[in-house]
């Protein structure tokens, strides 16, 4: 296995970063990750501005421009092998002495990216649909900015882990933020799809975007506005969506059924849909 550490392919079991690294110490970077489907990368341009947005919004210079992260990409998921699974990139605002306050001008981020094997398209959750429970949002008012600093989102995942459902969707004021890993969606019983509109308040989602454009040019109705559990528990249908689920079906939310407790229609249709399009990427 080989992973990509400050300006090198390195073998996993080689890469190390300092401990005093500020992404170790304080959280102190951002992340990205993109899908890989038959070798090659989906929706990939998408997830590099966000990146590049990431970066911008906690002031660290981009150190590369697009054309290079596509190119070291491009070659990791080669030198591994990979034909379907994820790319992760982190970067951090790199090694200093521990102090709250930005190091010193010029100080390099650190760059790590490595690759992740893992089924996406035949992913049997997909067909019998994935349960979750909701739990409240304990984050930070800047959710728009993919930080990784995620301790509210491991102790959602680790509340669903333990309740063996496969996500938790994260509730604030009694509607439905996101997921911890993923954009919340329901679809009503007069056919409309609903999600929340981008604020601060979620991740500005790349797949969610994709969703969005595939259900408007499939001619299925949408509506960018918060859902309340209430509303949740009532739907007709239920999905997520994020770069390494794709769109997943929501079968069962705090073990009330959705619907008739299967995959919906307009679910399966968008799963579809959102196939194609990441085949032709
Ligand atoms: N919301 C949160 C909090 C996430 O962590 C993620 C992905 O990890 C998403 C939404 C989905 O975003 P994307 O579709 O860009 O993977």
């Amino acid at each position: 296995r080989t992973v990509y550490l400050d300006g090198r392919f390195v073998p996993f079991e080689e890469a190390r970063v300092p401990i005093m690294d500020r992404g170790f110490l304080f959280a102190d970077g951002i992340y990205e990750v993109s899908a890989v489907l038959d070798g090659r990368l989906v929706d990939n341009a998408a997830h590099l501005a966000r990146l590049d947005r990431s970066l911008s919004e906690i002031g660290i210079a981009n150190p590369y421009t697009i054309e290079a992260w596509t190119r070291l990409q491009i070659d990791l998921v080669a030198r591994n092998g990979l034909t379907e699974g994820l790319v992760y990139m982190q970067v951090t605002r790199g090694v200093a002495e521990r102090d709250f306050a930005f190091p010193a001008a010029g100080t390099p981020p650190t760059v790590v990216m490595f690759t992740q094997g893992k089924a996406i398209r035949a992913n049997p959750l997909a067909e019998t649909g994935a349960k979750v429970i909701t739990v409240e949002d304990l984050r930070w008012k800047r959710r728009d900015i993919k930080s990784v600093a995620l301790l509210a989102q491991v102790l959602a995942k680790q509340s669903a882990a333990a309740a063996n459902v496969a996500e938790a969707w994260m509730v604030e004021d009694g509607v439905v933020t996101e997921g911890s890993s993923s954009t919340a969606f329901i679809v009503t019983g007069d056919d409309r799809i609903v999600t929340r509109p981008l604020s601060t308040a979620i991740l500005p989602g790349i797949t969610r975007k994709a969703v969005l454009r595939l259900a408007a040019e499939g001619g299925l109705g949408i509506e960018e506005r918060p859902f309340s559990v209430e509303e949740a528990y009532a739907a007709a249908e239920a999905f997520y969506t994020s770069a390494s689920a794709f769109v997943m079906p929501v079968v069962a939310i705090d073990g009330r059924p959705v619907g008739e407790g299967r995959p919906g229609p307009r679910t399966r249709r968008l799963r579809e849909l959102y196939l194609a399009m990441a085949r032709e990427s």
